[in-house]
């Protein structure tokens, strides 16, 4: 459905406002705002404004060990110096727990998860490697040694393929089972999981399209089997692709991105570039406000469809 609508307005180049569009860039404050973070955040704002929608900024701090003090800050004030602004108030994970609580109640209510007592260390040695990790080999599936302690929660997956269509990537399918196995929503240290908050609170947010980074394509079939379970609409995904240095490798802050320097026009128009935007070389003068309005304008996502990884083009800027 949702689909459908995105598809016929891009091709047939109408522009519809369509109010009903809510979308949002969902940063991990574990550091500063690199080029790649910046790409996700302009992608998912110019496809939200050229369809006359909401854009959020919901912030994805739960998992606090690896959470930096004042990025969360730092990153907003950066989205704000290049005009990105949340059109509601910012939603933190970190104060959603009892969402979370309520949605773990509920699939332990119907069965659909369980507790796992395994290390990491014995995943690894009895599982084969899967798209993500080691397949988990079910190992806690039909009851869990109450001599174990500390234990994380998994919910069951199926046989069954998950499939759905992305609009730059095609049609993606999963067999959750056996690429994945089943998978933690609630890990051994307390925390709720990515898997699990993001299903939360796109429903909770009303999220319609979700434009993000490819590096969570393979992530999308499990939100897509949790937000079967709990009977949620499943949003419109378009995966756009993931920014790579000179290396090969995604820039983040494993790979020491730099930070973008905020509100810089040159950043902006590289992020158009990197975006396969075709800003005219005019626009490089123009300010930031003056560059979010083309790109919002002209916005084609068509132009990325295929590539699951481009390098930084440092001479764009
Ligand atoms: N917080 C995730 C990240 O920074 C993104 C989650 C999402 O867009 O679904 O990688």
């Amino acid at each position: 459905m949702a689909k459908w609508r995105w598809r016929s307005m891009t091709q047939k180049k109408l522009f519809r406002p369509d109010p009903a569009y809510r979308g949002r860039f969902a940063p991990s404050p574990t550091g500063p705002l690199h080029f790649g973070s910046l790409v996700a955040a302009v992608g998912s704002y110019l496809d939200a404004k050229h369809h006359g929608g909401t854009w959020l900024i919901r912030m994805e701090d739960l998992d606090t060990p690896r959470c930096m003090p004042n990025a969360a800050e730092d990153i907003l004030r950066t989205l704000a110096a290049f005009g990105l602004h949340s059109d509601e108030p910012v939603l933190y994970q970190s104060r959603r727990s009892s969402a979370y609580e309520k949605t773990l109640k509920y699939l332990q209510d119907i069965g659909t998860t369980y507790p796992c007592g395994c290390t990491r260390k014995e995943i690894s040695d009895s599982a084969l490697q899967g798209i993500d990790g080691p397949v988990y080999p079910g190992t806690c599936r039909n009851g869990f040694s109450p001599e174990r302690k500390a234990h994380a929660w998994r919910v069951r997956t199926d046989s069954r393929r998950v499939e759905f269509d992305d609009e730059l990537q095609g049609r993606i399918g999963q067999n959750i089972e056996n690429e994945i196995g089943d998978f933690v929503i609630k890990r051994a240290d307390g925390l709720f999981a990515y898997q699990l908050a993001v299903v939360v609170d796109d429903a909770f947010q009303g999220i319609t399209h979700v434009v993000r980074g490819a590096d969570l394509l393979s992530s999308t079939p499990r939100q897509i089997h949790l937000q079967h379970l709990l009977g949620l609409t499943t949003p419109a995904y378009m995966h756009l692709p993931v920014v790579t240095n000179h290396a090969g490798e995604k820039l983040s802050k494993q790979t020491r991105a730099e930070a973008v320097i905020p509100g810089d026009g040159a950043t902006l128009y590289q992020v158009l570039k990197f975006l396969r935007q075709q800003p005219p070389p005019s626009l490089r003068e123009d300010a930031i406000k003056e560059m979010l309005a083309w790109g919002v304008k002209h916005w084609q996502p068509e132009n990325l469809r295929g590539p699951l990884h481009l390098m930084a083009d440092q001479s764009a800027a």
